[in-house]
């Protein structure tokens, strides 16, 4: 796999105890030109970045080392199973994704794909813990663009789906906590975990179809 260097000054140093791993790979779009992305995120004073870049052909860049802290999740403003400072316990992926696409290239996918199984044979990152933008912060942010190829990334091992729908008693509140999402806004989580896992039910509601979904995940952890 070819990785073309096009480092960013933006990082620091990973604030976790010697020895702690990497344990949540997080998935961007950015959209941006290939070439406006790489710069925005290389320019000191935006102070963002993430490891990585993919574009639509299918051409991987680093921009920060795996070792280090990129600033793709912003501090303070996301959240995952109880974590808050992601940036530190996190890979950041940003894929090139013009608002005018329709879908991703599939140049792009399978780039994607190899370098995940390449960085998961590195690091001990669960399938619970690959996610979106969208999912570590509901109302915030709504990247990677829907319609989101999660369901293909499971098939390939990155990842959880399901198609399953079980009935049950549960509240969501508590079902989407325990797949890990923040519910300080539950409508906005609900929208998150249907961009993800339900993606031809985008109500934003307790509705039938999401509840037995939610439990239907919550099954796989
Ligand atoms: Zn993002």
């Amino acid at each position: 796999m070819e990785i073309i260097d096009y480092l960013s000054p933006n990082y620091n140093e990973r604030a976790i105890n010697d020895g702690i791993l990497p344990d949540i790979l997080v998935i961007h779009t950015m959209s941006m030109g290939l070439k406006e992305s790489l710069e925005y995120l290389t320019f000191p004073s935006n102070e963002v970045s993430s490891h990585y870049v993919i574009s639509e052909q299918g051409l991987i860049y680093r921009l920060v080392s795996e070792e280090f802290r990129a600033w793709h999740c912003g501090t303070g403003k996301s959240s995952w199973r109880g974590k808050d400072d992601l940036n530190s316990f996190s890979i950041g992926i940003e894929l090139i994704h013009s608002p005018s696409s329709l879908f991703y290239p599939s140049a792009q996918i399978e780039a994607l794909i190899k370098l995940s199984k390449d960085i998961l044979n590195r690091f001990p990152i669960p399938s619970r813990n690959i996610i979106g933008h969208s999912d570590i912060s509901p109302g915030r942010k709504v990247d990677p663009i829907f319609p989101f190829p999660w369901k293909a990334l499971a098939l390939e091992g990155i990842g959880l789906w399901t198609d399953d729908f079980i009935s049950n008693d549960n509240k969501a509140e508590n079902m989407l906590k325990q797949i890990g999402y923040c519910t300080k806004d539950l409508k906005e989580a609900l929208k998150s975990f249907q961009m993800h896992f339900l993606p031809d039910n985008l109500t934003g509601e307790e509705d039938e179809k999401t509840l037995k979904r939610l439990y239907a995940l919550t099954k796989l952890l």
